[in-house]
């Protein structure tokens, strides 16, 4: 007996997608049931692609709930909700969504950096709740260019991040596991001498259990009453305790925060920190990225119908980690 579909989406990537791939081969839309693939079993039965997004992940359970599984393809890049591992001792191929988002990342990195630095979101509500008129001169702020730029994860993102350092004339240094032999940029072996010498630390590694609170309370220090740190990777890179916490004491400077360790919050720790400058979540959200990734998701899904292969799969060694 054949299947009745070939492919099962466990997240809605927008009702453009949904239509498009639901034209052009036979999508079981699983997010449309309440109870999720729970809600079906024979039906999971020939299924050889599933299609979820970064938010939704993919867990070992739905693994098991799809036996004839053969890819799965995500829209996003981070893969901290995906479980690589089962996938990999199952033989399943995974695909994410890079380089699309790379731009538009780092441009809220650095809209980031500058509201911290500048106070830009402060000075908005100061011109509007009428503070400027009453009060006069808006306080000073801290200068952003030529100073000294740190990048956790120089990847893809953390490169569009680094390259945007020179138009404001900075010197850039950046910490990974392990140096990039063809960068231009210098590499810091330790991340806590990387935020000793930095200005601005920018966050653009992983997320998982192998990043967990990789900012600590200690590189925090290191960065500085007049440090600034930006996180644009996952909230549980950075000890947000600790942060909040050398925010209030004056031990760090200022912070600008696209992800939080809780998401979504209303982040009421926050509240009275001027300093800090909030986001919720949207590196990539901008219309034009959105629609890149939900077309290399498209394609991503289409190519492996017809070829047995990922146009943008996660390297093995990113499988085995
Ligand atoms: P990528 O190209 O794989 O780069 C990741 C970088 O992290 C690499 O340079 C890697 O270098 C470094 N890294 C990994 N583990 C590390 C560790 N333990 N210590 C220090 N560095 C480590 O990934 P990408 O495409 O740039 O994306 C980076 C992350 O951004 C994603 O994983 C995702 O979580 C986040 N993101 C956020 C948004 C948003 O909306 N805010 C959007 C997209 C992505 P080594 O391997 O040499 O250590």
């Amino acid at each position: 007996m054949t299947a009745a579909y070939d492919v099962v989406q466990v997240a809605s990537l927008g009702p453009q997608f949904d239509e498009r791939l639901a034209a052009s081969c036979r999508v079981l839309q699983a997010w449309r049931e309440p109870r999720g693939l729970a809600a079906f079993s024979e039906e999971l039965r020939g299924l050889r692609v599933a299609v979820t997004s970064v938010r939704h992940g993919f867990t070992r359970s739905m693994f098991d709930a799809l036996p004839g599984l053969q890819a799965v393809c995500s829209w996003g890049v981070g893969h901290d909700t995906l479980d690589l591992r089962a996938a990999a001792a199952r033989g399943i191929r995974v695909s994410v969504t890079p380089d699309v988002l790379d731009d538009c990342v780092a441009d809220l990195a650095w809209a980031l950096l500058l509201s911290a630095a500048r106070r830009t979101a402060v000075g908005d509500r100061y011109v509007k709740t009428g503070q400027w008129r009453a009060l006069g001169q808006f306080p000073v702020a801290t200068r952003v260019s030529g100073k000294r730029l740190g990048v956790l994860g120089l990847g893809r993102i953390g490169e569009a991040i680094a390259r945007r350092g020179a138009g404001f004339d900075m010197e850039v240094r950046y910490h990974n596991r392990s140096p990039r032999p063809q960068s231009p940029y210098g590499y810091e072996a330790s991340l806590t001498d990387l935020a000793a010498w930095a200005d601005f630390l920018v966050v653009a590694c992983v997320g998982g259990a192998a990043t967990r609170h990789l900012v600590d309370a200690q590189v925090i220090r290191a960065l500085g009453p007049q440090g600034i740190l930006v996180n644009i990777a996952r909230g549980s890179v950075v000890d947000q305790a600790a942060a909040l916490a050398a925010l209030r004491s004056g031990e760090l400077g200022g912070a600008g925060l696209d992800v939080l360790e809780q998401e979504p919050t209303d982040a009421a720790e926050f509240a009275e920190l001027d300093q800090v400058s909030l986001m919720p979540h949207v590196g990539s959200a901008t219309r034009e990225t959105r629609a890149a990734m939900a077309e290399l998701v498209y394609d991503n899904v289409t190519e492996f119908l017809r070829t047995g292969r990922l146009l943008t799969p996660v390297p093995d060694r990113e499988m085995q980690a």
